[in-house]
């Protein structure tokens, strides 16, 4: 069906119109009504001009089957029923036919469907670029580099069973036939703190469930882990299975393409050495001097994960129990007492499992990896708004928040392209301001400083640096600018970020930043005989110590996330905005409330009147042509000139009004909705 003929059946029927921008009138209501009428018949996706909107229908739906991929495959984007298959057909065919890069950017909050978005432009550009043996081994390793990263990445949280917790952006090359030459993926700030600690009815990371789940006996005899997920301290001691995740049947499944077995036997004893580690407990003993000290409770297993990675248990034992300092140009063993001894221990699990993680990705990287024309797939981890934030919460907000800027700037980029291309020029939009870039950098600042250094401190300075920023808001704020109902505790502070306002509470920020591991444990980790966790720890090679402190997670964050937004830019972009219908997680349920929110914060409105500032509808003059030359007798049953001159004759004989109409190179522009529905309806009669 045409869009505009779903539109026109919709002149009785509003509801049905498969492309916002021809919704009349436009109003927040005509358009919440719109996605909520398409999704009760399942239509799951609208567009917005070249933008598609996805609900999530939290349920399969029989619309991804070959025949729905050979139905997309070089269909015009606007004769077929909005799908994400024609997104990414017309992402693929651009890049293939015009040259020009592609991006896919996918947004959403957590669980709104970005990651299922994302393997279904996968699979749909697997299923329709051309065959071959050495295209199929390409293709397959760039699909099955999924499972292998999301039991690694992906952990159940309280929004979304299978949520992100990295960000993932993946460049696919492509030859010049369009055939897949390969990819490199990049990956972002992992939350590893998860590995250590996660709030109740939350998981740890997948991989440990589904190893404990379904290795065989023999594999968790050679890593020297017990079978009973409850025996681990950093796993959720109550609840492990999850209803429709079959954990032992996905880590079966999971193959990791490329890799030897030596490669995954080692993979495979770091994540145990991980798990491992939660279960080294320390007690606290006097010294003779009558200093507290910490030492190994109970040898066992320290002693396993020693004969894992081949190391002395006394090398470990001492890193996890004391430190050297510098005390005065002179080396010194102090000991840690057991809280210290616990924060290093936590410190040292966490930089392993996020150092063996970005290991992971460089590994399928070096298995996959040219280069050429590329399609870039960003699916990152969602807008997240939780009773309690802290600098995860921060991190993964400034990265949405960088992404619906980028969005503006792109949007508006390319309507101007455009124009500029085939009619007059318009405007720009104005870019937007947040305040959280300024945040980082002062927490870097504060990480930095000599001396005491708390979260008090930090706070009190973004006070003042933020003091009269209109999108920053804290308890001392509040009270200079008199704002009557304060409520913020007072080691928050609030952020009004484009999808809503955040409380984040500083405490963990200073430490989180800094990610600090104590010299001694990395040091312990490259004394092991174990070739992969070594390699993780190069700066415990004691030949190479350096003075200059590791740069801050949230210094690297920001580059990451730099290079990115540039990387993105420089391509030609493609949207899939993602809607989460309902809170529970439930098949085809439409909570318009929550939805309301989703339309309000992915600036759809904005979206649909840039869409339609200028030029509601536009089509290439041949389909335009072929279309309606019925309606004047010029032009039917046959017209020989070219086609631009045939849709203008066609319109003259129809006597719009001219301004309604604009004549581009290649394509007719029409300014309002009603015009388009009126050529319609002439057709139809
Ligand atoms: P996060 O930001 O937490 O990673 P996300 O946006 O990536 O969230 P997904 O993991 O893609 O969310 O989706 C959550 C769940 O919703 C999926 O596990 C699946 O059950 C369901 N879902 C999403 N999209 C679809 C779809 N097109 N068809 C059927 N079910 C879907
Ligand atoms: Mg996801």
């Amino acid at each position: 069906i045409h869009p505009a003929m779903e539109a026109t059946t919709s002149l009785l029927d509003a509801a049905a119109v498969g492309d916002l921008v021809l919704l009349d009138p436009l109003t927040e209501e005509s358009l919440l009504q719109t996605l909520q009428e398409r999704f009760r018949r399942s239509n799951i996706y609208t567009y917005i001009g070249n933008v598609v909107i996805s609900v999530n229908p939290y349920r399969s739906l029989p619309i991804y089957t070959p025949e729905t991929v050979q139905e997309y495959r070089n269909c015009n984007f606007f004769a077929v029923k909005p799908h994400i298959y024609a997104i990414a057909d017309d992402a693929y065919r651009s890049l293939r036919d015009r040259d020009r890069d592609q991006c896919i950017l996918i947004t959403g909050e957590s669980g709104a469907g970005k990651t299922e978005a994302s393997k279904l432009v996968m699979s749909y550009v697997a299923a329709v670029c051309s065959k071959g043996e050495e295209v199929d081994k390409v293709k397959e390793q760039l699909l099955q580099s999924n499972p292998v990263l999301e039991a690694f990445g992906n952990a159940k949280t309280i929004r979304n069973d299978n949520s992100s917790r990295f960000g993932k952006y993946m460049d696919v090359e492509f030859d010049f036939k369009g055939e897949p030459l390969g990819g490199v993926i990049s990956n972002y700030l992992l939350e590893k703190s998860r590995i250590v600690r996660h709030v109740k009815g939350e998981r740890n990371f997948h991989i440990f469930y589904q190893l404990l789940a379904g290795g065989s006996a023999q594999l968790l005899q050679q890593l020297k882990l017990r079978q009973d997920c409850r025996h681990y301290g950093y796993l959720n001691r109550e609840s492990s299975g999850l209803p429709g995740m079959d954990d032992a049947a996905n880590f079966r499944a999971m193959q990791v393409i490329g890799f030897s077995p030596a490669e995954v036997t080692a993979l495979l004893e770091v994540t145990a050495v991980v798990l491992k580690l939660g279960n080294v407990q320390l007690s606290s003993s006097y010294q003779a001097s009558g200093m507290e000290a910490s030492s190994i409770a109970e040898p066992q297993e320290l002693q396993e994960i020693c004969e894992l990675i081949g190391l002395d248990p006394a090398v470990l034992e001492r890193a996890l129990c004391s430190r050297t300092v510098k005390a005065r140009n002179e080396m010194v063993l102090t000991t840690l007492s057991v809280p210290q001894g616990y924060y290093g221990r936590d410190a040292l699990a966490k930089n392993i499992y996020s150092r063996l993680f970005d290991w992971l990705v460089n590994r399928i990287n070096t298995s996959i990896q040219v280069s050429r024309k590329v399609m870039g797939v960003l699916d990152i981890y969602g807008f997240e708004i939780f009773q309690d934030n802290g600098f995860e919460q921060f991190i993964i907000n400034y990265c949405n928040e960088k992404l619906q800027q980028i969005f503006i700037l792109m949007t508006l980029k390319e309507e101007q392209e455009e124009y500029v291309r085939e009619v007059p020029p318009t405007h720009a939009g104005p870019p937007l301001c947040c305040p959280q870039c300024g945040i980082l950098a002062m927490l870097d600042e504060e990480c930095l400083r000599p001396g005491v250094v708390n979260e008090d401190t930090f706070l009190t300075k973004l006070n003042q640096l933020f003091a009269t920023h209109k999108h920053y808001e804290s308890k001392e704020t509040q009270n200079a600018r008199r704002v009557m109902d304060a409520t913020l505790p007072s080691q928050c502070f609030r952020i009004h970020h484009y999808a809503g306002k955040v409380t984040y509470n500083v405490t963990g920020f200073i430490e989180k930043n800094n990610d600090l591991l104590f010299r001694d444990l990395s040091q312990a980790m490259w004394a092991s005989r174990h070739e992969l966790l070594r390699s993780l720890f190069p700066e415990g090679d004691p030949q190479k110590v350096s003075l200059k402190l590791p740069p801050t997670a949230g210094f690297q964050f920001k580059a990451s996330v730099a290079t990115l937004m540039k990387n993105l830019y420089s391509k030609n972009p493609n949207y899939i905005r993602c809607i989460k219908p309902n809170e529970t997680k439930t098949g085809m349920l439409f909570t318009p409330e929550l939805v309301l929110a989703q339309i309000r914060y992915l600036g759809l409105m904005e979206n649909v009147r840039v869409r339609r500032a200028g030029y509601a509808f536009r089509q290439l003059y041949d389909s335009f042509l072929q279309r309606y030359k019925m309606l004047s007798p010029r032009t039917w049953p046959h017209w020989t000139g070219s086609h631009r001159e045939g849709t203008k004759v066609l319109l003259e004989d129809l006597a719009f009004p001219p301004e309604e109409l604009a004549f581009g190179h290649t394509k007719i522009f029409i300014r309002s909705p009603r015009t388009l529905f009126d050529l319609e309806r002439r057709r139809q009669e």
